[in-house]
């Protein structure tokens, strides 16, 4: 059995972890990338040029590591009929993708989160408006009151209620971003924090280089394109709170959905009331856990070796080889 996924987001680190766990490893993607992954990082034993090609997979026998970017690229209905298997749950991928099922999801999970507002004459406070689809916080605005809404929102053609299908507009929650990494070890039933970071992004992280007064004249809007990730640490009396949120995720996953097994994260901020609010679940591998190749201070005091989530991954698939359970973790 080989490992593989599609070069890019944490593929590094997914191959790398691949072949500490000695398997041998793919990668299938443009060529333009395949020096990155086969001779400045060697962690590609295979290259194979194409979006997805399914056939050379197969006979490969390779298992396909999902990523942010393997989804994105191939689409959800591609992901949900391909045959190379899946290390996942691949009913995971619609509810997750549909704002609306994800929701329900989180508020099952009793997690803390944003408030919706249904009828924007309601707002009375900063909120977040996303329209459905745009990816990476692009397409995003915020507005502070009804007026300031149907200004923004007019710009992008949405003149009335009818038109509000195409947004969800969330209360804007003032705190600090922290995206815990989490590994749920379907096959010894025991959930990992693995990592934290934040992200790094442009424009969010640009606009306090520029002194509020000139900012002004600017009319920046703010807008979230990730460009990096960095770690966190998390105050330690906070640990609890993201380890229960993970534990109840994975609780009414499999109430909801026959379960989510492998890596996945929770994308929140912290208040000043030390509140955990979230605003996204992704149910696999982040690009977060990338500053961890070699480990993180929480998978250090678990492993007493340098453990990344893409070797947990694999681990995880070496356990299941010597069990013979795999056919309990791929899909
Ligand atoms: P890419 O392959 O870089 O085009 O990324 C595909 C998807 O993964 C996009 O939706 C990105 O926003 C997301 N993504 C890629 N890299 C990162 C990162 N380092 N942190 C967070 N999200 C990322
Ligand atoms: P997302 O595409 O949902 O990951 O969001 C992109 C960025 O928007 C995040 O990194 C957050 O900084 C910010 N964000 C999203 N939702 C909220 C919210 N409800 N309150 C505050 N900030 C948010």
């Amino acid at each position: 059995m080989r490992v593989t996924t599609y070069a890019s987001h944490s593929a590094l680190q997914i191959l790398k972890g691949a072949k500490q766990e000695g398997f041998e490893t793919v990668a299938f993607g443009t060529g333009r990338v395949k020096p990155l992954y086969t001779k400045y990082f060697p962690v590609a034993d295979h290259f194979i040029e194409g979006t997805y090609p399914e056939e050379e997979l197969l006979e490969l026998e390779t298992v396909v590591i999902p990523t942010g970017s393997f989804v994105a690229h191939l689409g959800i209905e591609l992901v949900e009929r391909m045959r190379v298997p899946y290390y996942g749950n691949k009913e995971v991928l619609k509810w997750e993708s549909d704002r609306s099922l994800e929701r329900k999801w989180l508020e099952k999970a009793k997690l803390r989160l944003p408030r919706v507002y249904d009828d924007p004459d309601e707002i009375d406070g900063p909120v977040i408006v996303k329209p459905h689809g745009a990816r990476g916080g692009r397409g995003y605005f915020l507005a502070k009151s009804p007026a300031d809404f149907w200004e923004k929102a007019g710009r992008l053609g949405i003149r009335d209620k009818e038109d509000l299908s195409e947004v969800q507009i969330q209360e804007y929650v003032v705190g600090v971003p922290v995206y815990p990494h989490y590994f749920y070890s379907k096959l010894n039933d025991e959930l990992e924090l693995m990592s934290i970071d934040r992200r790094y992004e442009s424009n969010a992280d640009a606009i306090g280089r520029i002194p509020a007064e000139e900012q002004l004249g600017l009319e920046l809007n703010t807008n979230y394109t990730v460009i990096g990730n960095i770690p966190v640490v998390l105050r330690e009396s906070l640990l609890m709170d993201v380890i229960e949120a993970g534990e109840m995720v994975v609780k009414t996953a499999e109430e909801l959905m026959g379960g989510l097994w492998g890596p996945f994260c929770l994308e929140g901020v912290f208040t000043e009331e030390l509140e955990f609010v979230v605003f996204e679940i992704s149910a696999r591998i982040v690009a977060g856990t990338n500053p961890f190749v070699h480990g993180s201070p929480y998978s250090w005091l678990r492993y007493d070796f340098p453990v990344s989530t893409g070797r947990r991954i694999a681990m995880e698939l070496r356990q299941a080889l010597g069990e013979d359970r795999l056919g309990e973790v791929l899909t």
